[in-house]
């Protein structure tokens, strides 16, 4: 047994040992290809001399300052960057430790908002139904994934969830892409006209879906009609790049694809690349001047606000990512392991969906491809395959998700970007292994 809380299932994994690019190791020496950088969180490998080095530096001039002095020159210069790149509105960055707090600070700073220029009644948030934005009350609040939610309801904010952008599943026959995300999206104005548009603060999404649904792009135009949605009834958008943001999608920010800009975005994961735990929440100048010019400050903090040792890591993963055509290698490489995939299971019976941005993809599993049916959970498809992966000397990230009340199964793939073709190659090859021996235990 383990006396580490999150060590309690019955059948403990391995415990890691060392990191080396591409690659994780066991206590025996058993490499393991970090096929999902953990949650899309190592995007730059593993003991990258640059980010270790720029740690190190930071720990021997100053680990932490926090009262007194409320800011670092690391947290100064990454602020900077981050800003500079940003989609245009997003003006100032308020650094935490982590994707959930990251959420919790867009919460607060669109309520603070809104009281702060009197209009406090508008208290509801709107979120998409399987969606993931943290693990905290306030964020498991607008989270959209039922099977989380359930034993802590009632939860601590008041969400009302609409449907996702998932044209997989919902697109119908007669429509085009372009009309499902209209219709899709309109059930966002159709949510607000129904709560009253004066009482409605913001609405959350990820621009594409991770954990949840397994790398779900949203198809073209939705987020314009989303953005346009917003400004018409007052509404903030709140963008959660949490996983999606960092290069993983192809560009630094997942949304310049979608060619808007947010008033308030999250991003953590890739921002820290695993060196140190790091979030952020962006928001725009006009939130920021508001709260400044009112009451002042922010009403929000934790001890670790601005820590320097991780903004020193932060910096130093986005001035890589920024320089060198980093981001260019990511859409590169997607686009091969997107056709790697499709090489291998664009034809298989149990694979409905390969899809994804960048170095950000999903392939989803079903028992009849036709009829797109999902796997019976009964089967722990995708327990079954994390441990044939894990086997094989992958680590991906399969999961079980909820598609319209049903369970559905599937796996994100989101390796460093510092892959190769050869490394894609092995990715595939290793995860046809693991599909291979999970559909024949299942007989399928
Ligand atoms: N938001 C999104 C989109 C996520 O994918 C996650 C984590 O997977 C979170 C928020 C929460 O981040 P953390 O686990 O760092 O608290």
């Amino acid at each position: 047994m383990s006396h580490v809380f999150h060590r309690n299932s019955n059948n403990l994994p391995p415990i890691g040992m060392k990191g080396d690019g591409v690659y994780l190791y066991d206590t025996d020496g058993k490499a393991y290809f970090d096929g999902s950088g953990g949650a899309a969180v190592s995007c730059l490998g593993h003991g990258d001399q640059d980010i270790i080095n720029a740690i190190k530096r930071q720990l021997d001039s100053m680990a932490f300052a926090h009262t007194g002095f409320l800011g670092s020159q690391p947290a100064e210069d990454l602020a900077d960057l981050l800003v500079k790149h940003a989609p245009e509105s997003l003006e100032h960055v308020y650094f935490v430790s982590g994707g959930s707090e990251a959420v919790e600070a867009a919460l607060k700073l669109a309520r603070q908002y809104f009281v702060e220029i009197g209009q406090s009644q508008r208290s509801k948030i709107i979120a998409r139904r399987q969606s993931y934005h943290g693990n905290t009350l306030g964020a498991l609040a607008v989270g959209g994934n039922e099977w989380r939610r359930a034993q802590f309801a009632p939860l601590l904010i008041d969400v009302s969830h609409i449907g996702p952008c998932y044209e997989y599943r919902n697109r119908r026959a007669e429509e085009t892409s372009f009309e499902y995300g209209q219709r899709v999206a309109n059930e966002l104005e159709e949510e607000i006209l129904r709560l009253g548009p004066d009482q409605v603060m913001a609405f959350i999404a990820e621009p594409v879906v991770g954990a949840t649904m397994g790398a779900v792009p949203s198809v073209e135009g939705y987020f314009k009609r989303i953005r346009e949605i917003c400004d018409t009834y007052g509404v903030l958008l709140i963008l959660d790049e949490v996983m999606c943001g960092m290069g993983r999608t192809g560009t630094l920010f997942a949304a310049e694809q979608e060619e808007i800009s947010p008033d308030i975005c999250t991003i953590a994961k890739g921002l820290g690349a695993g060196y140190q735990p790091i979030g952020a929440t962006l928001c725009s100048g006009e939130i920021f001047n508001t709260i400044k010019n009112g009451s002042g400050f922010f009403q929000h903090g934790h001890t670790y606000i601005g820590h320097p040792t991780a903004c020193s890591a932060g910096l130093a993963v986005v001035q890589k990512l920024t320089q060198g055509g980093v981001v260019e290698h990511v859409t590169a490489k997607g686009q091969q392991l997107l056709d790697l995939l499709q090489q291998e299971f664009g034809r298989h019976p149990n694979v409905g969906d390969i899809r994804g941005r960048g170095l950000f993809v999903g392939m989803e599993f079903v028992a009849d491809r036709g009829r797109k049916a999902v796997i019976d959970p009964c089967h722990k498809f995708n327990s079954r395959l994390k441990a044939a992966a894990f086997d094989a000397g992958l680590i991906c990230y399969p999961m079980g998700g909820t598609i319209d009340g049903r369970h559905g199964d599937h796996v994100l793939l989101a390796p460093p970007f510092i892959s190769e073709t050869h490394h894609l190659e092995e990715v595939v090859s290793k995860l046809a292994t693991a599909v291979r021996k999970v559909t024949a235990e299942l007989g399928m």
